[in-house]
């Protein structure tokens, strides 16, 4: 009609766990019942249609002829569908409380509008935005949402040509004990690009997370890793060095991630204490039993497990106690400030603690002057990375590095 409007896109939140707890039958009768109170919340001229599953879609005609007003009353709407849903559904004598998230776009009054599948594609991109924002809520199209999905089907299909063509290489920073000698390496991460240059880890592993390309990725790394291992045991100078290697909490869920390692370990003849794995926190937020024993099982196998990035995230002290931790790396954030902000202070100074309480070596992170060393030291930290010591290095440099500086473990053999 040459009008203002919007395109709602409705998706009930937590619709397959109503199904599968209380059965289909319900689940079912909970849509006829979101399905009635959606046509109560709009006017006779809107249409209200339901796309399958959990899916519905609401078209409001006629929002005015002023862009900014339409937007004003969409959103009044949206509200009033949330608020509705929010209200008690009776299912068969089971009380039930459902929740939405929904996304929603203009429609502008043009005729030159993109037909129907681009503004259905753009209020279920705001609609996962709505998901990604906690639920229960509504969310506006805006270009950015867009722009930011083809940004990462972008590099996701570029991270596969980087698998293919062997674009992925291991950068090594040394960690150092109280006298500076050198304990071991962490493995890190570097896309050797052939139009970016040397891209960090934190612009590709999130997408690599999102897609799953983690997996070969993390994988990869694994098994270069311990090839490297294997290399460094048979010189006396190398053999006592261990290498960490960061795993995502995707790569860890895998089924296979224990064969893999185990596999890793077997194919290059390692010594599986060398290998140390780096682990977050953020794996503790949920599936606790699982992940503690998986733990325990790689730690039966003979590796080291290292928690990576402490104090940022959902430990609980008690779980601490039931993890077969070898190792806790402070997170860099607090080191960066431990001079200057006394919460930081007292937050490395309890974790250092506590680490010696839970007898945990203690790892600090991104130790960049001669001041934070000092401070940590004195408090009883005993092993340090960072700039101050030595950047990540490609591996030739790495070996330099090495041949220059005291090892803590004596050469062995
Ligand atoms: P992380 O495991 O906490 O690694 C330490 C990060 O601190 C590295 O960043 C390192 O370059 C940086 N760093 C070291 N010393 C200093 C310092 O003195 N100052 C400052 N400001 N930073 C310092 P990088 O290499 O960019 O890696 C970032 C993160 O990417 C890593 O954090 C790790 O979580 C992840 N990552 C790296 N490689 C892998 C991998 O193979 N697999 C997985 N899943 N994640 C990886
Ligand atoms: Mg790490
Ligand atoms: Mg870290």
């Amino acid at each position: 009609a040459g009008r203002q409007g919007a395109l709602m896109f409705i998706d009930l939140d937590n619709f397959k766990v109503l199904n599968d707890t209380i059965g289909h039958h319900k689940g079912d009768l909970l849509l006829q019942k979101v399905a009635d109170r959606l046509m109560h919340c709009v006017r006779k001229t809107d249409t209200v249609a339901r796309l399958g599953g959990d899916e519905f879609v609401v078209m409001l005609n006629d929002l005015g002829d002023d862009p900014v007003v339409a937007e004003v009353r969409a959103r009044i709407v949206a509200e009033k569908v949330l608020t509705r849903l929010r209200e008690p559904f009776d299912l068969d004598g089971h009380r039930h409380f459902a929740t939405a998230s929904i996304g929603v776009t203009a429609l502008g009054g043009g005729a030159s509008d993109d037909g129907v599948s681009e503004p259905l594609k753009q209020a279920d991109l705001a609609m996962y935005q709505a998901k990604a924002m906690g639920r229960n809520t509504v969310c506006f199209f805006d270009p950015g949402m867009q722009a930011a999905v083809s940004a990462n089907a972008a590099v996701s299909a570029d991270l596969r040509i980087g698998l293919r063509d062997h674009q992925f290489v291991l950068y090594y920073q040394p960690l150092v004990d109280r006298e500076r000698r050198i304990a071991g390496v962490e493995a890190l991460l570097r896309w050797q690009h052939p139009a970016r240059g040397l891209v960090g880890p934190t612009e590709f592993i999130p997408v690599a997370e999102d897609t799953g390309l983690i997996l070969p990725l993390g994988q990869w790394a694994l098994e270069t890793a311990c090839a490297q291992l294997a290399v460094w045991a048979r010189s006396p100078q190398t053999a006592g060095l261990s290498i960490a290697v960061n795993v995502s909490v995707r790569q860890f869920r895998h089924p296979d991630f224990v064969d893999m390692v185990m596999a890793a370990i077997q194919s290059t003849g390692i010594a599986p204490q060398r290998l140390k794995l780096e682990l977050t926190e953020s794996l503790l937020a949920d599936r606790m039993e699982i992940t503690l024993a998986k733990m325990g099982t790689l730690k039966a196998l003979g590796v080291t497990l290292s928690l990576d990035d402490f104090g940022m995230g959902y430990s609980s002290l008690s779980l601490l106690k039931r993890m077969p931790l070898d190792q806790l790396k402070i997170d860099r954030s607090f080191v960066a400030d431990v001079l200057t902000d006394p919460n930081d202070d007292a937050i490395s100074r309890a974790i250092i603690a506590l680490a010696q309480s839970l007898n945990l070596e203690v790892v600090a992170e991104g130790v960049e002057t001669e001041a934070q060393f000092e401070f940590l030291a004195a408090q009883g930290c005993g092993f340090f990375q960072g700039h101050l010591f030595c950047p990540p290095l490609p591996l030739r440099q790495l070996e330099a590095f090495i041949e220059e500086t005291p090892l803590l473990t004596a050469p062995t053999r």
